[in-house]
């Protein structure tokens, strides 16, 4: 086993919230290493940014970078059900920030924020997989084995977790809590395909209902004028059929759904379909004596909203905050500056989910009948605006999205 010298924080993964971190402690003089178990650049899913997401990469200097590397640009969402359309225009939300983001291909702009880290000063050291780690009063030692089967370790101050979905320090330190969602799949893929513009927005991601299952929704995600990620989502015996590969399973589901069909009747699925199963999780806590969870690897809800950046992000910018305070030598609560703050945008983003598979906002959104400033607060968070204090619809979401169904129902029930 080789030693390492000792450093201030070891993130454990180099994804989004692992480079933001990074990026944001090393530019206030930390030293920082990122272990990663992959080589860069390497696939990932989660390709629809929002808005919010913008404020905190140019928080830790990182925006530039990622609108010089001319992503494809996108201002909103669309929803589609039978003959029902909605569309958000971020332009139209309540409060300030950002109207525009960008849908990005994850494999070139999690390499960005990578080598833009390195750059400001981090370390990476990629192909070196987590697989142990040893808390002590004051120095924790994180044991890694590299491509060679070879074991490494590293000392640090303190250890951050954005291992994503592997979940490193909830599985080694029995963290992990169900969802309060039921277990979903996706299936996914990208296509090359020029598809007809008049038929969709190309500045924005589509999400498609299955005409006969409601919980069961489609995104279509334009990532450059002749590349789209598409995929599928829903309960796995919805999804699943024994007799049928991944690839015959999602182009019979699109056939099934005549507005999404209508889109992409001629293309045909040469990149490898993809599948992932029960990604919803939760934790018991996110942080403890010398570390925190970012990311996936604290909690993650629902890919229906693409909040899973943004909220990534926000535990990176709260951890980065906290822990510059805790490295200092101050006396800080990590429950107060980070886990509740971040807490509360989680908590509306999760009332959305909720009522999106309870059917409830799926009839506010497929409703004609909104009035315009609800939109707009609605319209916020779908840009992931959910941590803005002085939006109803974020800090009262649960209750005030089942009233708004019970009206859009009567006001239905009425036409
Ligand atoms: C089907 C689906 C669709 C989604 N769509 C969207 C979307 O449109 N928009 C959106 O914002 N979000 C979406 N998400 C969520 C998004 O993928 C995640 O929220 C986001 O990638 C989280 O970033 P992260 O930095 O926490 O983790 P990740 O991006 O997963 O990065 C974790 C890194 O840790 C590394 N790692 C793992 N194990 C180890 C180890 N043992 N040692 C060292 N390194 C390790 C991994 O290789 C990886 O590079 C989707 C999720 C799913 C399941």
């Amino acid at each position: 086993m080789t030693k390492n010298s000792l450093c201030d924080v070891l993130i454990i993964g180099a994804g989004p919230s692992g480079a933001v971190t990074a990026a944001i402690l090393v530019q206030k003089g930390y030293q920082v290493t990122m272990l990663e178990s992959t080589a860069f650049p390497r696939f990932s899913i989660g390709e629809s940014l929002l808005p919010q997401a913008m404020e905190f990469l140019q928080l830790a200097n990182l925006l530039d970078c990622v609108k010089e590397a001319g992503f494809q640009f996108k201002n909103g969402a669309a929803f589609a059900y039978h003959d029902h359309y909605t569309e958000f225009d971020f332009s139209q939300k309540f409060g300030g920030g950002f109207n525009s983001t960008f849908q990005v291909e994850r494999a070139i702009f999690d390499k960005i924020l990578a080598d833009k880290a390195q750059e400001f000063g981090a370390t990476i050291i990629y192909q070196q997989r987590v697989t142990n780690l040893e808390f002590t009063d004051k120095l924790h030692t994180v044991i890694t084995c590299d491509e060679t089967n070879n074991h490494h370790s590293y000392q640090a101050r303190f250890v951050l977790d954005a291992s994503g979905f592997a979940r490193v320090l909830p599985n080694l330190l029995k963290l992990n809590r169900p969802s309060e969602f039921p277990p979903r799949m996706s299936i996914f893929t990208h296509i090359s395909a020029k598809l007809d513009r008049q038929l969709f927005d190309q500045n924005k991601i589509l999400i498609s209902v299955h005409p006969k299952h409601a919980d069961i929704w489609f995104w279509l995600i334009p990532l450059n004028d002749t590349k789209y990620s598409i995929g599928v989502v829903g309960e796995p015996h919805l999804l699943e059929k024994a007799q049928l590969t991944p690839e015959d399973q999602l182009m019979e589901l699109i056939q099934q759904t005549p507005n999404l069909y209508t889109i992409l009747k001629d293309i045909s699925l040469t990149c490898p379909v993809r599948k992932i199963t029960g990604y919803a999780q939760d934790v018991s806590t996110l942080y403890g004596k010398g570390f925190a969870l970012l990311g996936n690897a604290g909690e993650f809800l629902d890919p229906v909203f693409s909040s899973g950046v943004t909220i990534a992000l926000k535990s990176a910018v709260l951890a980065a905050e906290t822990l510059d305070l805790e490295l200092q030598g101050k006396e800080v609560g990590w429950q107060e500056s980070f886990a509740k703050p971040l807490q509360k945008g989680v908590n509306t983003f999760k009332a959305y989910v909720r009522t999106w598979y309870t059917g409830e906002l799926q009839q506010i959104i497929f409703s004609n009948r909104q009035p315009e400033e609800i939109k707009a607060k609605i319209c916020a968070i779908l840009a992931g605006y959910a941590w803005d204090e002085t939006n109803d619809y974020a800090t009262d979401a649960r209750r005030k999205l089942s009233l708004l169904a019970k009206v859009c129902t009567t006001l239905g029930q009425s036409n």
